[in-house]
């Protein structure tokens, strides 16, 4: 889909087409076809010809005409990255549960730590995810004195604001939990910071210790420990997250699925350095940083994550098979502690390209210059499988049912290869 494309975005693009080639040969570890597709991807973004693209007519007049490129999708386009944010936020949005109350936590590592994590991404990340479930289970449990299941949506970043590499998990948790024994719901008024932070310091070493096992990790772990005798850094949004936030998705995207460095945020490329800046969470400042382009190419690909890895998990009760049956008592639970909540959670509506054209240009895109009927789609093209004109998909976007019989070329029915949302 077409996005109206700031300027940053071409010196974006002229900084991966001028250094990638250099930038792999100085860092073999990227020197793969994954990233390669990832990088090309990024640079056809936007290009109908080589991207493929919706194309809309006006069916009254027949002059009006509209082509919406497809969106490249790859995780290091920044021109994607607004519709990525759009779509994790209706995604989240759907499994909030209406009525329960979440808690935004955040489970950091100590810099100390960063650099195994780095090296050894593949191999700790998914149980760095599965380890931040078992932390916040077993506080829930010790607070209550019985064993509790919690419900979580997590999601891993791996930068930090100025883009380093910075691993950490951001968790909208359940406010307490589900005793499966006594089958009830326990509602947890309160976390108490510093059994979390040293649980969550416990949980992680012992996750590091037992899925690298060697000497020097030994030594860290043990270095952690006596180095931070407090525990690791763990951050409860105060209050009720929902009370604060109408839309908890929305709030939460900032912090989740922002890009490391966004285009709004590079101020200059000169060929050699690049200057962005960000605001400091130290400083509460924004804080300008000139580095050399390829420390600017690593900054952007080392957060990219190893292919298939699910960065947005669902646990405990929070899956949505185990939530439903579970719906009834926990709000029944949470009325007796808290009175009736309703709308604790706004839900979102999605924004399709559509709206997001319009909001940024004041024009509706499908509507036809010339006569101002609404146009309808009139062909899909695909680089790989060429025209495709999916009638089940335009039927269940309801607007076009009655032109697609007529306009359709090239349909097989119940071809689902691709949507232009
Ligand atoms: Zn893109
Ligand atoms: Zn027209």
């Amino acid at each position: 889909m077409t996005i109206a494309t700031p300027p940053a975005w071409s010196v974006f693009k002229q900084i991966f087409a001028e250094h990638w080639d250099g930038f792999q040969r100085a860092y073999p570890r990227y020197d793969r076809r994954y990233y390669d597709g990832l990088v090309a991807k990024m640079l056809g973004c936007g290009d109908p010809a080589q991207m493929g693209y919706s194309e809309y007519r006006c069916l009254q007049c027949g002059e009006g005409t509209h082509r919406v490129a497809m969106s490249c999708k790859s995780s290091l386009c920044l021109r994607c990255a607004k519709v990525y944010v759009d779509t994790w936020v209706r995604q989240v949005s759907q499994m909030l549960h209406d009525g329960v109350i979440y808690r935004h936590i955040v489970l950091t590592m100590p810099a100390l730590l960063r650099t195994t994590f780095y090296q050894q991404s593949q191999a700790l990340l998914s149980p760095f995810m599965r380890c931040g479930r078992r932390c916040l289970d077993d506080v829930f449990s010790r607070i209550s004195g019985r064993p509790l299941t919690g419900g979580y949506i997590m999601v891993i970043q791996t930068h930090g604001r100025n883009g380093q590499y910075n691993p950490h998990l951001h968790i909208i948790a359940t406010s307490g939990g589900w005793d499966r024994q006594a089958q009830q719901w326990v509602h947890l008024d309160y976390v108490p910071y510093p059994m979390l932070r040293k649980k969550w310091q416990w949980h992680l070493l012992t996750m590091l210790r037992q899925t690298v096992k060697t000497s020097e990790i030994r030594r860290l772990v043990d270095t952690c420990y006596t180095r931070y005798r407090e525990g690791f850094v763990t951050n409860v949004q105060k209050g009720d997250v929902p009370a604060r936030s109408q839309s908890l998705a929305r709030y939460l995207a900032k912090y989740v699925v922002s890009p490391p460095i966004s285009l709004r945020r590079i101020d200059r490329y000169d060929g050699h350095r690049v200057t962005y800046h960000y605001r400091s969470h130290k400083s509460e400042r924004v804080e300008r940083e000139t580095v050399d382009v390829y420390t600017f190419v690593g900054r952007m690909v080392q957060h990219v994550f190893p292919k298939g890895f699910q960065r947005v998990r669902y646990y405990g009760v929070q899956a949505t098979k185990t939530f439903a049956p579970l719906k009834r008592m926990i709000h029944d639970a949470l009325a007796k502690v808290k009175g009736i909540i309703t709308g604790a959670i706004k839900i979102i509506a999605p924004v399709t390209y559509r709206q997001r054209y319009q909001q940024s240009t004041g024009r509706d895109p499908l509507r036809c210059p010339h006569c101002h009927a609404e146009m309808g789609i009139w062909k899909i093209w695909h680089p790989k499988y060429g025209v495709i004109y999916d009638e089940l998909e335009v039927i269940k976007k309801g607007k076009y049912a009655s032109q697609t019989s007529r306009a359709d070329p090239a349909g097989s029915p119940g071809r689902t290869l691709w949507s232009t949302a």
